[in-house]
């Protein structure tokens, strides 16, 4: 289980909004929260992304009203050497050599780039796709749910998690206790971590080097957070699909942290993370 593989962290733009939403007791002022993505380079089964950051497409997609309210609240920017395909490019790789997206939840922030890889396979949840669809215009955009970023074919061409293979996680990453095989050799683990929204998901794998990475997407906003046991703010928790999941699985993260601090928990829009990958110091 969790085969070693080469793994890249990437920052896919940022968006700023006031750190004492975030986080309890946080400063008033707006910080940077940059959208980070994975990129997994299976030996076999081919280049995975795990989510996408932003992406010109949310520009589009927010240019209108009543949409444009989305990029009022949280302003985005996204330089364009921070575009993930021109990242990619960097590193040799064409739209088409992306085989799969993993999505931990459908908000824009996560799903912005989807339709920049037309060959990828996309790896979801079903029941959250299905509870998302059923929204209003409105109600999609309260859910930061923007459904022109989804490709025309998702509906009948995503693959849905809930049939996989459960696996038991190893003692090490408890209190978490089972993962789907995602690509059905144990390499990638999709594990639940509920609340943000309903169905959202985190990622295990373990790097070349023999570290283990959990990617838990927006289960937290930081690893400050979660070391100094501040969660979001009320107004924050609002907006959540499921509050009380929500503090529960914040919690799980937080005695895994303590319990086994060789776990590299990567939230997908911390500032102290970001810094760390980049210098290379995590
Ligand atoms: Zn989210």
């Amino acid at each position: 289980m969790l085969a070693p593989l080469p793994f890249r962290l990437l920052q896919v733009g940022a968006c700023r909004h006031p750190e004492c939403v975030a986080m309890r007791g946080g400063q008033w002022g707006a910080v940077t929260f940059p959208a980070l993505c994975g990129l997994i380079q299976h030996p076999t089964l081919g280049n995975w992304l795990f989510d996408t950051g932003y992406s010109d497409h949310f520009q589009a997609a927010t240019q209108p009203f009543p949409e444009r309210l989305y990029r009022w609240v949280t302003p985005v920017s996204l330089p364009s050497e921070q575009q993930l395909t021109a990242q990619l490019a960097q590193l040799g790789l064409r739209p088409g050599d992306i085989d799969g997206i993993i999505l931990s939840h459908f908000h824009a922030d996560h799903i912005a780039g989807l339709r920049d890889y037309p060959k990828a396979e996309i790896i979801a949840m079903q029941a959250e796709y299905a509870q998302l669809s059923q929204l209003s215009r409105i109600q999609g955009l309260f859910h930061a749910y923007l459904p022109q970023l989804l490709p025309a074919s998702f509906s009948t061409h995503a693959r849905f998690i809930e049939g996989m293979r459960l696996l038991t996680l190893p003692p090490e990453l408890q209190p978490f206790r089972y993962g789907f095989d995602l690509l059905g050799d144990g390499s990638l683990l999709a594990v639940p971590l509920p609340g943000h929204t309903h169905h959202h998901l985190g990622l295990l794998l373990r790097r070349q080097d023999g570290q283990i990475v959990f990617l838990v997407a927006d289960a937290c906003w930081s690893i400050k957070a979660l070391q100094q046991h501040r969660p979001p703010s009320w107004l924050a928790q609002r907006l959540f699909d499921d509050k009380r999941a929500y503090l529960a699985t914040f919690g799980q993260l937080q005695q895994l942290a303590e319990q086994n601090p060789a776990v590299l928990v990567v939230p997908s829009h911390c500032e102290v993370t970001a810094r760390a990958w980049l210098n290379e110091s995590i």
